[in-house]
């Protein structure tokens, strides 16, 4: 049986991990020819640590799984009856089984503006430039005389209360009270502000209360200025116009407010959920797309009334239910529905505290870093990468220290961007 799996994400990935050494081949197909651990993307944009440690080449991952392939190629879309997935080089790559794990893209919600402005967090890319552009708003602020235009140089706005928003507006308010202030001897560093805005009227909504309102006095406690209830509504010109009515002169956009599923799901003829989402059965299949599967972000499961979640947890165990539906497939053996198990959820505040949430119980400070920091790791693919992860926290733990602060020149001399 021929099983194509699109994305080398989470879902993909554990599904593609799963059918190694099963009796089936399997052609793993990505844009990227990496694996990313994206649960630290911020910390690659807030200069703690290299890209390298948070992205795996996804050759190396199946060295020794013979009856696994992989390839680089942009899939473009899909003929479901033919059963061929087609690809941006031309190619025409026919399944038996197909799994589509292309996860999401960042949603601005059709606000042109913001789109131009903001900086996004979603890939390596993304991380590499916000990081590059935090290093350049110091250097830029160091040679300002005009007081206005250094404090938009010194103003990060950061739009989205869940856990990207609030790990990265911690993490940056620490890059700059620890480690540039240090740096930047010749700027009043009073003029910096982080602020983070959240349209609901408390950060981190998937969590418990008290746990949002822990997340919310620790943010404060690290600098950063939280503003509930209020939406972005344009970015044009160094101005951010907030629907209470405050205008921010900012240079610093950062956008974590929302995701929608990626390009080529929303490319395919198939049914949707209402979050637009691919419209799957409790087996995971997309209806009258035989042989067709979606799973992780791209795929809308529903599970006692609501959709799942677009986080790794999920998109891992739908990744290995599929893995465990091919084979049985491949034998015609009945399936059995999928159903997700919770393991809870966590996100971190800054250096040493985080909040994490497992079924009724909930961690915070210390002892919830300390529950992030050991899933965190274990999570991470590679020997090399956990060691140098954990290395790079025990370092910054102790030494207060973000080495990554590199701002490299394009090939043509100028500096980019
Ligand atoms: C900054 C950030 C932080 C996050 N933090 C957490 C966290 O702490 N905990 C948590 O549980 N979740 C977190 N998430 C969410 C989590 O990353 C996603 O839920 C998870 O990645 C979904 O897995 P997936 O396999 O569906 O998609 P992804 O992991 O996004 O993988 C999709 C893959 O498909 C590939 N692809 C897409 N389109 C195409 C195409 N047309 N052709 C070829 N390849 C394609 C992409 O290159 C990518 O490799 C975070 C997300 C972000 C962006």
């Amino acid at each position: 049986m021929k099983v194509v799996i699109v994305g080398a994400g989470f879902a993909g990935l554990q599904c593609a991990q799963r059918l190694s050494g099963r009796p089936v081949d399997v052609l793993l197909i990505d844009r990227n020819n990496y694996h990313l651990f994206t649960p630290l993307l911020y910390q690659v944009a807030s200069s703690l640590l290299n890209p390298s440690v948070i992205a795996y080449p996804a050759r190396a991952v199946f060295r020794g799984s013979p009856n696994v392939r992989f390839r680089v190629a942009q899939v473009t879309g899909v003929a479901f009856d033919a059963k061929v997935v087609q690809t941006a080089d031309g190619g025409r790559l026919p399944y038996d089984c197909l799994v589509i794990a292309t996860g999401s893209a960042t949603n601005f919600f059709g606000m042109i503006s913001v789109e131009r402005a903001a900086h996004g967090l979603k890939d390596l890319p993304e991380a590499v430039a916000l990081r590059t552009h935090v290093i350049r708003a110091f250097e830029g602020a160091a040679r300002e005389t005009d007081q206005a235009a250094l404090r938009a140089r010194l103003t990060f706005v950061v739009v989205g209360g869940g856990p990207t928003g609030v790990e990265y507006a911690g993490a940056l308010s620490e890059l700059i009270h620890r480690v540039l202030i240090r740096d930047y001897a010749e700027l009043d560093l009073r003029a910096v502000r982080v602020i983070l805005v959240e349209a609901l009227d408390h950060v981190l909504p998937a969590f418990f209360p008290a746990l949002s309102e822990d997340a919310r006095k620790r943010l404060e406690r690290l600098g950063v200025e939280v503003r509930l209830g209020a939406r972005l509504l344009d970015a044009t010109d160094g101005r951010i116009t907030l629907s209470s009515g405050e205008t921010l002169a900012a240079r610093t956009l950062v956008w974590a407010a929302g995701v929608k599923p990626a390009e080529l799901d929303t490319a395919l003829d198939v049914p949707r959920t209402r979050s637009r989402r691919i419209a799957v059965d409790e087996w995971l299949r997309i209806p009258d797309c035989p042989g067709a599967f979606a799973i992780g972000d791209a795929a809308g499961v529903t599970q006692d009334g609501r959709e799942l979640a677009m986080m790794s947890p999920q998109a891992m165990q739908e990744g290995r239910y599929v893995a465990d539906a091919v084979v049985r497939l491949d034998r015609k053996q009945p399936l059995r529905p999928f159903r997700y198990r919770d393991k809870g959820i966590m996100a971190t505040i800054g250096r040493h505290a985080a909040v994490a949430q497992v079924g009724p119980l909930s961690f915070t400070g210390p002892i919830g870093w300390f529950v992030w920091l050991f899933v965190h790791l274990y999570s991470i693919i590679g020997y090399r990468n956990r060691l140098v992860v954990l290395i790079s926290w025990a370092w910054n733990y102790v030494f207060y220290d973000r080495p990554i602060r590199l701002v490299t020149r394009g090939r043509d001399g100028t500096e980019g961007e």
